[in-house]
């Protein structure tokens, strides 16, 4: 964590609990004074921000600490499990800012050691065949408070049951016909140790070791020993894996040689308000289409945030505010818009935007004129210099930057109002003209040649100021709004009501109508900018140098600043 300077002391922020084991084992000297952490990502989807937090933490000790942090993908599952996946997990944690070297690993790589494993579980007594279907296995797991009945296989001599283990990898027999399960106890107060699976059969084909097998091993079997296959120091994962911690040191029990051992520590996992953070959920949305991918700018996704305009930096300065703890909560989603925000201020250069124009013509200026206005690209950064842009007789406002019958204290434009034009000149509404169904077609105004910003002669002060773009030179442009994925703060945490029920149907606006200054032509996808007085905005990937497409990321408010024309 970070080291501020107060009244010219040093002063460090509290580290994390997760840190100071950190730090307590290196001072121990503990594993030689190694660090080496993991990131296990299951390849079935791509990662969402709730991941980050796991990689932050993984990849954040290791860098902190001159340690290593593998890369494994957990590909134990054949059905679920897809390249496009692992490709696009990798491109999230290189955008997140982390690198893991060489060392990508995939629990696969060790499918001849765990099976080598079991077959000597078996043989020391440790494990064997179940013939029972997984539905009668589970109805004798028994509960938190009852034991539960020992499987008639349980007893079979290790001959049979390594037998039967070898022909269902052989493919002998069809799924879901037998188990290999661990032998430990079915009395145990904790229902991980109850003889749990840890080999079952599936015949599909695996992204790496195609038909070489046909029993694969369960998660539980895979993850422990794959940390210490690896020599990893500490095992950082979610509260969830708590209560098969102890099926871990079991199973690491029967196969150590030494004093070492990863040490497995659980840490709370991020939830966030109106969304939610299942892989599998979020398929669903994608396979259903209401999304438009696993980038749609609304996902909590990795990639849908960096369309819609997130940076990395603001996503790990969101995982630094919230911190690590042993408490399960779920996280304000404006704490996330925040962070975002306070970054983009820093990096984004303002420019002119109109998302819903209306045309303002300026009687008393020359038609066919056009003058060059400068202005500041970025208040927060000098270095960020200044830009040239056009001014001439006819430019769009924001419709609702006009009122035919103004409130008190409207400070915009209205009949005999005046505003200034950013950085040009104060103008002075004298007139407008209506279509058939009482809309405003158009503004009438005139200017005042003195008050120019910058060089007017005229000290002349005006209470509103508005952004404004040429009409002969804006560009087209098409701009998407985007609102909250969910009307619900815990979409998935309803218990009698799917989430589906509580998306939100204004969860995505587009005006396809806007006019933007033309310094933006040649923007790129992922370029970012203020649009002064509306928010921050992102290019998306649909862009071209013909139809400009924008993203909103958020608006400059901390209320979701609602643009409902
Ligand atoms: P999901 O529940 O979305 O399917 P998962 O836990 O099955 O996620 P994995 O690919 O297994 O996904 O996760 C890889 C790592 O990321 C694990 O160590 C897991 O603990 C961590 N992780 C997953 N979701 C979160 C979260 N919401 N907050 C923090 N860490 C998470
Ligand atoms: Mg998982």
């Amino acid at each position: 964590m970070s080291e501020e300077k107060k009244n010219g002391e040093e002063v460090k922020t509290p580290v994390s609990f997760i840190e100071q084991i950190i730090i307590e084992d290196l001072e121990s000297g503990k594993n030689g004074g190694r660090i080496h952490t993991r990131f296990p990502p299951e390849p079935n989807g791509y990662l969402h921000i709730g991941h980050a937090k796991a990689i932050c933490l993984d990849f954040g000790m290791a860098l902190k600490y001159g340690g290593k942090c593998n890369l494994r993908f957990d590909d134990t599952n054949p059905v679920k499990e897809e390249v496009e996946y692992i490709d696009s997990i990798k491109e999230d944690i290189r955008w997140l800012g982390f690198d893991w070297d060489d060392r990508e690993y995939y629990a696969s790589d060790y499918f001849g050691k765990l099976y080598d494993f079991a077959v000597d579980l078996i043989k020391r007594g440790l494990a064997y065949v179940d013939d029972q279907p997984a539905d009668v296995i589970s109805s004798q797991k028994g509960t938190p408070t009852q034991s539960g009945i020992e499987s008639p296989y349980r007893n079979r001599s290790a001959e049979e049951s390594l037998d039967l283990f070898e022909r269902m990898n052989q493919g002998e027999f069809e799924e879901g016909t037998r188990v290999l399960r661990a032998k430990i106890d079915m009395t145990s107060p904790n229902m991980q140790m109850r003889d749990p699976i840890i080999y079952r059969i599936i015949k599909a084909s695996h992204h790496r070791t195609g038909e070489a097998w046909k029993v694969y091993p369960m998660y539980d079997f895979a993850h422990g020993q794959s940390d210490y296959f690896e020599g990893i120091t500490h095992s950082l994962c979610t509260l969830e894996f708590e209560v098969h911690r102890p099926l871990y040191d079991w199973l690491i029990d029967q196969l150590k040689t030494g004093d070492y051992r990863p040490r497995q520590i659980e840490f709370n996992r991020l939830n966030l308000t109106y969304t939610m953070m299942s892989k599998r959920k979020l398929l669903e949305l994608v396979q259903e289409g209401k999304v438009s991918g696993w980038d749609d700018p609304r996902m909590p996704t990795l990639c849908g945030l960096r369309r819609r305009g997130y940076t990395p930096e603001s996503i790990r300065k969101f995982i630094d505010l919230i911190g690590y703890t042993k408490v399960e909560a779920i996280n304000d989603v404006s704490l996330l818009e925040h962070a975002v925000r306070d970054d983009l201020n820093l990096k984004a250069p303002r420019v002119f935007a109109v998302l819903n124009p209306l045309k303002v013509t300026i009687t008393n200026y020359p038609e066919g004129k056009t003058e060059y206005v400068s202005l500041i690209n970025n208040p927060e950064d000098e270095s960020m210099g200044s830009r040239e842009i056009p001014f001439s007789r006819e430019v769009y406002i924001e419709q609702d930057d006009f009122m035919e019958n103004p409130p008190h204290k409207f400070f915009r434009l209205a009949p005999g109002a005046e505003v200034r034009l950013k950085g040009a000149y104060i103008i002075k509404c004298t007139g407008f003209m209506k279509d058939g169904s009482g809309k405003i077609t158009e503004v009438l105004c005139t200017y005042d040649p003195d008050t120019r910003s910058g060089a007017g002669s005229s000290n002349k002060k005006v209470k509103g100021t508005l952004h404004w773009v040429s009409a002969e030179h804006a560009v087209d442009a098409e701009v998407r709004l985007y609102d909250r994925l969910f009307n619900h703060e815990d979409p998935a945490g309803q218990k009698d009501e799917d989430y589906r029920n509580f998306l939100n149907p204004e969860s995505l606006k587009i005006l396809k109508d806007c006019k933007v200054e033309p310094s933006l032509r040649t923007a790129e996808p992922l370029d970012k900018f203020q649009f002064q007085r509306l928010g921050y905005f992102c290019v998306d990937y649909d862009s071209t140098k013909d139809h400009l497409v924008f993203n909103r990321t958020v608006g400059l408010k901390d209320t979701w600043a609602k643009i409902n024309r």
